[in-house]
C-alpha cells in the first residue's frame, strides 16, 4: 500500500490546514519535551512570528535511563492543545502506549511514533485504524526495508495519512548522536507516495550540525524538516546539547530562507 508502483501520485497529509508533500517544504519546530506552560507558549509565539504553524513537543518521552525526565503525560499533551489554540498551530506529540492513543486524538494534530517505537506493531496498528495523521520516525538500526514495512502495517489497517522521518540511524561513527542517512530520503520518495521528513536534531544530536544537515534534507527533497527549540536549551530537562534558542532558530529560518532551500513562506 506504501508503494509508489501502486499508487504513483504523491500523497499529501493535511495537518490542520497546513499540507505535507504538497511540493512546499515546511520547518517542524519545538521543545524535547513539554516542561510548562510557559516555556511552550514561549516556543509556539516565536514559531507564529516567522509564520511557522507546525509545533512539536514531548509529554511522553521515551528516555534511554528510567531515572531521567520521562515527561508531563497527558498534562503536556493539555499544554500543547492549549498553544495550538491560542496560536492557531497544529501539535505533533508522540504516543508510546496504544492506550493513550485514544485520548490523544482529542488533544493533538498528528501522532508521532518515536524510533524506538517504529516496531511496536500492536502501536503501529492501533495508530492505522484512526485516521489521524501519523509522523513514523526510522527505528534505531532499522533498515529502509523495515522502515516501509513498518509504514505498511498503519495502511494496511486503513490510516493513509502517514508521514515518514528520517531521524539517523546507529553507526560506528560517534562524532555524531545518529548517522543521518542522507540518501534514505530520496529512496523513501521513490518507493513510497508518502511525505518524508528529516529530523537535524536527533539524527545530528548536534548544534552546530542543524543548519548544514537541514540545507542538505532540503537540497535532497525532503517534505519537510523537524528542529528541537526551547527558550533556554541549557536548562532543558532532555536533548539540551541540541536544541536551538530562540535567537539561534530565527538566524537557521533565516538563513534557510535566504539560501532559497526552503520556499515555505511567499
Ligand atoms: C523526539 O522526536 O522527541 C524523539 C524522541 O525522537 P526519536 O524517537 O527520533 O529519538
Ligand atoms: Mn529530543
Amino acid at each position: 500500500l506504501v508503494s509508489r508502483k501502486k499508487h504513483p501520485e504523491n500523497t499529501v497529509v493535511n495537518v490542520k490546514d497546513t499540507l505535507i508533500g504538497d511540493g512546499v517544504q515546511k520547518l517542524i519546530a519545538g521543545p524535547c519535551s513539554v516542561e510548562s506552560e510557559e516555556q511552550v507558549l514561549t516556543v509556539a509565539k516565536a514559531l507564529k512570528e516567522r509564520g511557522i504553524s507546525l509545533l512539536r513537543g514531548g509529554a511522553f518521552k521515551p528516555r534511554t535511563s528510567p531515572y531521567d525526565f520521562q515527561g508531563l503525560g497527558l498534562e503536556g499533551l493539555k499544554i500543547l492543545k492549549k498553544a495550538g489554540d491560542q496560536y492557531d498551530m497544529a501539535v505533533i506529540s508522540e504516543i508510546v502506549s496504544p492506550n493513550d492513543i485514544e485520548t490523544a486524538l482529542d488533544y493533538v494534530d498528528v501522532i508521532q511514533i518515536g524510533a524506538r517505537n517504529m516496531h511496536n506493531f500492536e502501536l503501529l496498528k492501533e495508530v492505522g485504524m484512526t485516521d489521524k495523521p501519523v509522523l513514523l520516525k526510522r527505528g534505531l538500526s532499522a533498515t529502509i526495508s523495515e522502515f516501509i514495512h513498518a509504514a505498511e502495517y498503519v495502511l494496511s489497517r486503513g490510516n493513509t495519512n502517514l508521514m515518514l522521518c528520517e531521524r539517523g540511524i546507529r553507526t560506528y561513527e560517534t562524532a555524531t548522536r545518529n548517522t543521518l542517512d542522507i540518501s534514505a530520503i530520496p529512496i523513501l520518495k521513490q518507493e513510497t507516495h508518502l511525505p518524508v521528513l528529516a529530523d537535524v536534531t536527533h539524527s545530528t544530536g548536534r548544534r552546530d550540525l542543524l543548519l548544514p544537515a537541514a540545507k542538505a534534507a532540503l537540497a535532497i527533497g525532503a517534505d519537510a524538516v523537524m528542529a528541537e527549540v526551547h527558550p533556554d536549551p541549557a536548562v532543558a530537562l532532555s536533548d539540551s546539547a541540541q536544541q536551538m534558542d530562540i535567537a539561534e532558530f530565527n538566524e537557521f529560518v533565516t538563513t534557510l530562507r535566504e539560501s532559497n532551500l526552503l520556499k515555505d513562506v511567499a
